[in-house]
């Protein structure tokens, strides 16, 4: 719809997968998994909604589709939004509290190492721009935190970041979200 969908394209195709562009329900025929990419989610929200995108997409993610969801594709996902618009009523998937921009204005992008559990090697680079502030999680795997907030959260086949992985040169969590989602045939 919107945000840095080229650049996770590019990533994925990296990491050996075959891309689509989501624009319409019919779209979401026959994928393996969908990336809610970082860009704007009230925008995002917004533009799926008027093209009759928002319930055929929480149909498939809750049907098992493997999603990868990075920034503003992490508050799309996730059931409580603060700061938001009035009207942002994303798919509310995720059982994740997240403030809008909640990381304030001095250091509303930085970047830091982060360790992410099952990822082998080197730490992985965090690169995050007015990223969400993780306030509450309830049932759900948190696999990465800096400074004691979570920023890397899986919960079955959701894997939702709050910062951008498809900008960081690295392509491991895209390479570990291409085998989930190959995982299921
Ligand atoms: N602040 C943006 C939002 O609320 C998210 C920023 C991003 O995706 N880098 O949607």
């Amino acid at each position: 719809m919107q945000g840095a969908f080229a650049e996770h394209v590019r990533a994925l195709e990296g990491a050996g997968a075959r891309t689509r562009l989501v624009r319409t329900r019919e779209d979401l025929e026959g994928l393996d998994g969908i990336v809610l990419p970082g860009g704007e989610s009230t925008t995002m929200t917004m533009l799926m909604e008027r093209v009759g995108l928002l319930e055929p997409l929480r149909d498939a993610i809750r049907g098992g589709l493997a999603t990868l969801a990075t920034c503003a594709g992490m508050i799309v996902l996730a059931k409580d939004v603060t700061d938001g618009m009035a009207e942002q009523q994303g798919l509310g998937l995720l059982d994740i509290g997240v403030r809008r921009n909640g990381y304030g204005r001095q250091v509303d992008s930085f970047e830091a190492p982060l360790h992410i559990d099952g990822l082998n090697g080197k730490t992985f680079p965090g690169v995050f721009i007015r990223a969400p502030l993780v306030e509450r999680t309830g049932d759900v795997e948190v696999i990465a935190s800096h400074d004691g907030r979570p920023v890397a959260i899986r919960h079955h086949r959701i894997l939702a970041l709050g910062f951008h992985p498809e900008l960081s040169g690295d392509l491991r969590l895209h390479r570990e979200f291409v085998r989930l989602a190959a995982s299921r045939n």
